[in-house]
């Protein structure tokens, strides 16, 4: 009997739930679906995917299988290949965002076939910790407590595969349409990304036997090169499972090693934005706290404009927009200190920084993305609050101190400034040696912000 397996966000053979239930029912297709949507709205994160799709060909192929690809809406697809296949069966994991699965089993029942969907490999089934009301946590001390203690389910192993008799058609294992998307040369971007399931899995290894001891420091150093794992962008396209990585900690953090602990709260965050996002699948696009929809926010304005251009003339600003812009890739600090610098000295609707990180991510994940960009701006459930205003400067000066990371993207000279000058299009007229005056004193911004706020809660 012939089933077929959609590998949806998840692009390895290792702990693929999905997987495993379809080689236990019969000979397997395994089968991706490059969607046109997403190519437009998430290109770096498309693109990314598109990079993994050859290795895992490579990779199925080493077991006798292969992969299909196929491009078009999941439903249309879904309902074309069972009829094309015979296959009786369709195994994928649940829609992330969860509302994706809307209409897919009937469109795999009019071809023939019933859709059976698997949980994602998290540490947690979603909405499975929850408070002693039965509600989802809202503050992440306490939820992270939870899932401390909670039995996260082993790994699975990849399953042996059987063919099928004859292989459906497969369009050509590429997505030039999500390249096209994208604003700025992807060969730029192309060099920072390590692809693939066995990149994956090296790359935990590597973290794990090198920079794990000094993380918990060491990661809000935006100037160290490998202090953190480099793992989001290979869990946000599915090339490791947050499963896996917990199972791999398991023996440091028996041995008590130091940096353990930390990194592993820093993966539960991962797990807390999906459970939030599963509560309100309207996180990326209004408040979690609804009072928050009528703070003053300015819309898109020409100084946001120039925040996504790299030209605040705020240093720490502008070098995280430009890594950004050239990598697909901005640290974790510089996140926070970018989104802040939006929401508050610009004043300016979080969405509006939402929406760029889902264009410009290679680590794109909606839950991530959204659940952050409220704690910055203050309007979710576990969020900083608005009246604490984050200091460019003074980030850089306490995280950054001799420059090293400044420089790199913002000195005429700098390899960083250099790539994203040549990544960036024409029509932005970068120029390196011409400063840029910020539109506002960082003072000024941080007094609008404030007042802006104590008229919101008079
Ligand atoms: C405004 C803003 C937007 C963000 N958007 C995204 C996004 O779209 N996709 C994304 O994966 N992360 C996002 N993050 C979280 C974080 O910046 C990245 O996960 C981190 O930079 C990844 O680097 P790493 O893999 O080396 O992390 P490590 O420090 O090695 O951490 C290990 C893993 O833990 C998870 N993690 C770490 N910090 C966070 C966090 N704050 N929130 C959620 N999960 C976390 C990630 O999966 C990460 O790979 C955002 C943060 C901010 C402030």
């Amino acid at each position: 009997m012939t089933v077929i397996c959609w590998f949806r966000r998840v692009l390895r053979l290792d702990d693929h739930p999905a997987l495993v239930a379809a080689a236990a029912q019969g000979a397997v297709v395994p089968l991706v679906i490059l969607n046109p949507d997403e190519a437009r709205r998430h290109p770096a994160s498309a693109q990314r995917q598109a990079m993994s799709l050859p290795l895992l060909d490579a990779a199925l192929r080493r077991r006798g299988s292969r992969l299909i690809l196929r491009r078009g809406r999941p439903a249309e697809v879904l309902e074309e290949i069972a009829r094309q296949t015979g296959a009786t069966a369709i195994h994928a994991s649940e829609g992330f965002p969860f509302a994706a699965d809307t209409g897919l089993a009937e469109a795999a029942r009019r071809g023939g076939a019933t859709l059976h969907l698997h949980p994602l490999a998290d540490l947690v089934p979603r909405a499975s910790v929850l408070t002693g009301t039965g509600g989802v946590y809202k503050v992440f001390s306490p939820f992270w407590k939870a899932l401390r203690r909670t039995q996260v389910a082993e790994p699975l192993a990849a399953p042996a595969l059987s063919a099928p008799d004859a292989w459906p058609d497969s369009d050509g294992l590429d997505w030039p349409e999500a390249r096209a998307e994208i604003n700025r040369g992807w060969e730029v971007m192309a060099h920072c990304i390590r692809a693939g399931e066995d990149q994956a899995h090296a790359r935990l290894d590597e973290f794990l036997d090198g920079p794990l001891p000094d993380y918990k420091v060491h990661r809000d150093h935006p100037w160290r090169p490998r202090a953190t794992s480099g793992l989001a962008d290979a869990l946000a396209v599915g090339e490791i499972s947050a499963r896996r990585i917990w199972a791999r900690c398991q023996p440091a953090l028996r041995d008590g090693r130091p940096g353990v602990e930390h990194f592993l709260s820093e993966l539960a965050w991962r797990e807390f934005a999906r459970d939030l996002l599963y509560a309100f699948p309207d996180l990326p696009h209004s408040c979690w706290r609804p009072e928050w929809q009528e703070f003053p926010w300015r819309p898109d304005t020409p100084e946001a404009e120039a925040w996504r251009r790299g030209q605040t003339g705020v240093a720490m600003v502008d070098a995280g927009m430009r890594e950004m812009f050239a990598t697909g890739q901005m640290h974790n600090r510089v996140r926070m200190i970018t989104a802040s610098y939006l929401c508050k000295h610009l004043l300016t609707d979080w969405k509006v920084g939402v929406d760029w990180f889902a264009y410009c991510l290679t680590d794109w994940d909606a839950a991530s993305n959204a659940m952050n960009w409220q704690w910055v701006a203050g309007c979710g459930p576990d969020a900083s609050p608005y009246f604490r205003v984050f200091n460019p400067d003074g980030q850089g000066d306490r995280f950054d101190p001799k420059g090293r990371y400044r420089d790199h993207w913002m000195a005429q000279d700098g390899a960083g400034a250099q790539a994203f000058a040549q990544a960036a299009p024409r029509s932005w007229r970068i120029d390196l040696a011409r400063p840029v005056t910020p539109s506002l004193t960082l003072a000024e911004g941080r007094d609008r912000a404030l007042a802006a706020y104590r008229g919101f809660r008079s």
